[in-house]
């Protein structure tokens, strides 16, 4: 069912630059941290696969603390609590598919409520959307292989865009794809985002060593295959180890010329062939890194998984603003 061809589409819409989203993401942005782990320090119950929408529908006034805490610590860019929300992961656990789109949009108004909070600043608000293994609940992000046809993964990503896309005053500022593990499912993106070419949208891929991304294609291939979208605001990686992050940028670079977002978890991780605790997680090992992510060419920095508003702080601190 593969059709890559579907992305020469676009040559019949309007091109990127009649909407200029070039704009959006010009100079360097400080983009937020980890939520999950932010909302457990904040006694919120993340137990159980579908946490996002008890914690968005019970308890959001701790969503909005947690994007408080990283525009207080600097970040000028945050992502919406959504990154699990999906139709598809909803029905699992018999929720009507209106409860899903509910939480989407609610997610997005939370976010801007605390960005509101914020007068003085310009707070762009990202809508956090997960790759089709995020709804899996199985960790079948970290390796794509998910046994689906290219359509049902064109339709899954549908399906939300659609929504958000639809939000009138819920409308995020942009789309964040994140975690993607291969190159189909980006492609799959582009052609459930054809019908909205408006949209500004950013891909960041989930990456196993210093060019390719979980599924094994080479980032690079998939950098230049989002590059030429209408949408495409950013490209970047994701959920992967701090030490990869140079090299990375690099075939970034080389890729396209698009603005490049980095976003690795804190460096803490177990090598398993190693048999040891490698990387270092705290917030000062990782703001100097940030600053060598920025002197490598990267313009929006933030975190993964197990950063925390200390560590965005870190990063800002990098950032002559
Ligand atoms: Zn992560």
């Amino acid at each position: 069912m593969g059709q890559p061809v579907a992305l020469l589409r676009y040559d019949s819409l309007m091109t990127a630059k009649e909407y200029d989203h070039a704009a959006i993401l010009e100079g360097i942005h400080i983009l937020d941290g980890g939520m999950a782990s932010e909302l457990e320090y904040l006694g919120a119950n993340i137990n159980g696969p579908l946490w996002s929408a008890h914690v968005l529908e019970d308890s959001p006034e701790k969503v909005v603390a947690v994007h408080r805490a990283y525009i207080t610590a600097g970040a000028d860019v945050i992502e919406t609590a959504s990154y699990q929300v999906s139709r598809m992961g909803y029905a699992e656990f018999g929720f009507a598919p209106d409860r899903a789109d509910a939480a989407l949009l609610q997610a997005v108004r939370l976010a801007r409520a605390a960005a509101e909070e914020f007068p003085d600043r310009k707070v762009l608000v990202a809508a956090s959307l997960g790759p089709y293994g995020a709804a899996l609940h199985n960790g079948a992000e970290y390796h794509g292989n998910y046994g689906v046809s290219f359509s049902e993964l064109v339709e899954f990503h549908r399906a939300r865009i659609d929504i958000l896309a639809q939000g009138g005053p819920d409308r995020p500022d942009l789309l964040a794809f994140e975690t993607l593990p291969s190159l189909e499912e980006a492609r799959a993106i582009g052609e459930a985002l054809s019908p909205w070419p408006e949209l500004a949208t950013w891909f960041c891929f989930t990456c196993k060593d210093e060019c390719h991304v979980a599924h094994g294609e080479l980032l690079a291939d998939c950098a230049a295959a989002v590059a030429s979208l209408p949408q495409t605001v950013a490209i970047g990686v994701n959920c992967t180890h701090p030490s990869l992050i140079p090299s990375l940028i690099g075939e970034l670079r080389v890729a396209s010329d698009k603005p490049v977002v980095v976003y690795p978890n804190s460096g803490e991780g177990w090598d398993a062939e190693a048999r040891c605790w490698t990387g270092k997680g705290d917030p000062e090992s990782f703001g100097a890194q940030a600053a060598e992510w920025f002197a490598a060419g990267a313009q929006i920095v933030g975190g993964c998984c197990r950063t925390r508003p200390a560590h965005i702080h870190q990063v800002a601190e990098t950032v002559d603003r």
